[in-house]
This record gives C-alpha cells, structure tokens and sequence, in this order.
C-alpha cells in the first residue's frame, strides 16, 4: 500500500519534469539570476511558503567573517530568494541551499542541444545549469510541494534558500547568515548522484608572477627566458602536489574512492610576452588550489608559500629573484561532519527506506557548505546529477536521479521535521 507522500511523489512527477525544463530554459548567469528567482519563488509560493525575497547590499556584508572570498562585487538588483513554511512547533528545523545561478554556456556551437533547451533525450536532460544545479534546487521545491500535497503538517519549520552568485565565491548564502538564518541541519543540493555527502576539500585560486630577463630572441642568453623559469616552477609545483595529494588524509579516505586526486592543482592561464623575438619581462600562471581538510585556507596558503620558496631557493636567479604569489578574493574553507551525526544518519535512514545506497561520499571541489558552520548550522550535500557533467558543453542531468531526489528530499522533510499526529 502506498503511503499519502508516496502517492503525492508519484502525482507530481511529471510537472516536476516539465517545471525543470522551463526552469533550464531561463538563462540565470551569475550576475543575471533575476529571471531565474522570479520563477522559483512562484513555485515556492504556490506550494505555500512564505516568501522572504531581498537584495543583497555590499554593507550588508561587509563585516561578516567569509567577507573575503564570496564574491560581493556587482550587486545590486540580483534578489535572494528564501521560501519558509512555519512548523507547528517542537521539531528540528530543515535548510534546504541551492544555487540558481549557472557559469556562461560558453561556445553556443558546440552544444548539441543549445544551452538553454531543457531538451531530454533519453532519460537525460540537457541545458546549462540542469545538473549544477537546477536539478538539485528545484528538486527541493517539489519535495516540500510533496510534503503538503500529501496533507502533512511539519513540527519543525522548512527553509528553501535559492542564492545567487555561488559561482563565484557563495555572495548569496553569505546574505542568509547575514540575515541570521540558520536551522537544526542543511542540505545543500549539488550534484552529487544523490550519495550524502559529508566531508568537502578546501579550494582556492592563486596567481603567480615570475620576472625575467628581457633580451632579443637572438641573444636570449643574454637574458633570462621567465618562461624557462616557469616550465621549471611548474615541474616542481606538480611534484609537490602529486606529493601531498599522495599522503593526504584523502587519499585514504573510503568517500573519496571515486576521486583519483581529491585536492587537485591545475593551472588554467598562462601568460607572457609582448613580441615574439623578445624574452618577456615577467610571466603570470594562474590556477586553482585544492587542499586536505584537515588545512585552512589560512595554513594551506602558508604551505603553497614556503614551497615556492623552497622552489625559488633553489634556482640562482629565481633565488634573487623569487616567484611572487597572489591570492584570489574568492577562497573555500574545507567542511567536514562526523558520520555519526544524526543528520547523517537520519538522511541514511530515509534513502535506506526508498530503496538507495546509503553510502557517504566526500567532495573534490568548494560550495556554500563553507557558510555552514557561520550559520551555527550542521550540513551535508546531497543532489542529483554529477560534477563530472556540470560546468560542460552538453551538460545534463539523469531524470531518474531529479526525482529520486525529491522522494529522498520529501522523506527527510517529514522524517527530520517531524509530522504532527
Ligand atoms: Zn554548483
């Protein structure tokens, strides 16, 4: 016999579908969300919540701890919206985070599709921003929707936080611990193949600067070539990682396993020169940062100095002249929470019910879980679809895993909120 929420599951499924395609159809860049927020804040609405919707002002920020690093540049009119539905009293209260701003499409000739489709082609939908993360978002919309169809009424209060700007750096969520929110536990609904995610790596991003020696391409040993000096820098900087990442904690950690490196060191951009028969003057390399858990970003911008310093000492010109490093604005602190917690175990319970794996994964890369803790509030990550396909041409995400999530969602609502009788 079905229960009353799974009936209502099963009767919202296909407005759940064609609601995420209209959803991946609304272009919501960060920095544009606007479209995007009126459209999940009708929903929200129409599910009856109570709506808090603001922009978010750099002086409402500034001050806060995580200041440095969210991103609050371009504000403006770009609103927050946060959808909540007041329990009747006694229960553990429920955060449920996600993103409505996507990176840029990109190259439009290279998506099959076009980015903003929402066309499904077997069992997968395709657009920017449907696995990272309208799925996730949205799918939580539905689970509350769920909730209420089914006639439940909830002791402890829900709270769907859709953000803007997380992807470059979390301004939005900042303005909900700004605006003092904060709850008994959170989820955040990136994409994670719906396996509860409990421990996140530390991210940052970096820039260094090399000098050299200009001189005319024919007399180049008259000079010193930064580029020379960087393919050098660049040897030992990989080494080093392939070295920590070797002996971190991480690698030996079971929720890991899917990851072949969890705190990953790339370079993305280069640059140097001004003429091509002229040694440039100075060369810059930027690129991302991922570090242990156990490190800060404070310590683990310390550990990445005294390395490039080792490295300058060790070259006669670099040593005179060592590698600079600078720090971007935009930095994430690890996150971790014990298995044992009952968000944990309770999130386990639920999926354990619905049939799914209960297994507990760990996180390569940074999101809004990094509020968490200023939010005085314990959190996981749990949401449809993989990071493996977000950021991509041709991004998708599974339908099947869409609305497993909004079952696994509405069960957890109703399991850690609590029902009235
Ligand atoms: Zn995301």
């Amino acid at each position: 016999m079905k229960t009353k929420l799974e009936k209502s599951l099963a009767a919202l499924e296909k407005e759940a579908v064609k609601k995420l395609q209209q959803f991946v159809q609304i272009e919501s860049t960060t920095g544009i969300e606007q479209k995007g927020q009126a459209f999940i804040a009708e929903l929200m609405k129409e599910a009856g919540m109570e709506m808090d919707i603001w922009c978010p002002t750099d002086d409402d920020l500034k001050g806060l701890k995580g200041y440095d690093g969210c991103g609050a540049d371009n504000l403006g009119d770009r609103p927050n919206v946060v959808g909540i539905a007041k329990g009747s009293g006694q229960g553990r209260s429920l955060i449920l985070n996600g993103h409505v701003d996507t990176v840029p499409a990109g190259d439009l000739s290279k998506w099959i599709y076009g980015p903003y489709s929402g066309h499904i082609k077997d069992g997968e939908l395709y657009g920017r921003g449907a696995c990272d993360m309208k799925a996730g978002l949205l799918a939580a919309v539905f689970a509350y929707k769920a909730v209420k169809d089914a006639g439940i009424k909830l002791k402890g209060d829900v709270q769907i936080q859709s953000v803007i700007g997380e992807e470059l750096g979390g301004v939005g969520t900042l303005a909900c611990v700004g605006r003092g929110y904060q709850a008994d536990g959170a989820i955040i609904m990136e994409p994670t193949s719906n396996v509860i995610t409990t421990g996140e790596v530390g991210t940052m991003l970096f820039r260094i600067i090399i000098d050299g020696k200009p001189a005319h391409g024919s007399a180049s040993y008259e000079g010193v070539n930064a580029i020379d000096k960087f393919c050098y820098v660049y040897k030992e900087i990989r080494n080093w990682a392939d070295e920590y990442n070797q002996n971190s904690d991480e690698k030996k950690d079971p929720r890991f396993k899917n990851y072949k490196v969890p705190c990953d060191l790339s370079f993305g951009i280069v640059n140097a020169g001004t003429w091509c028969a002229m040694l440039p003057e100075f060369l810059t390399a930027e690129g991302r940062y991922g570090f242990p858990i156990k490190e800060s970003v404070a310590s683990a911008r310390k550990l990445f100095e005294k390395e490039l310093e080792r490295i300058s000492q060790q070259d006669e010109w670099l040593a005179e002249h060592p590698v600079r490093v600078e720090w971007y604005n935009v930095a994430w602190e690890p996150y971790d929470l014990p298995a044992s917690h009952p968000l944990v175990t309770t999130l386990q319970e639920v999926c354990a019910e619905a049939g799914m794996s209960t297994e507990i994964g760990g996180n390569p890369y940074g999101t809004d879980i990094k509020y968490m803790n200023d939010m005085n509030t314990p959190a996981v990550i749990f949401g449809p679809g993989t990071i493996k396909k977000g950021h991509f041409v041709n991004e998708s995400v599974p339908i099947k895993e869409y609305l497993q999530a909004i079952n696994i969602l509405a069960r957890m609502i109703v399991r850690w909120c609590g029902a009235v009788e």
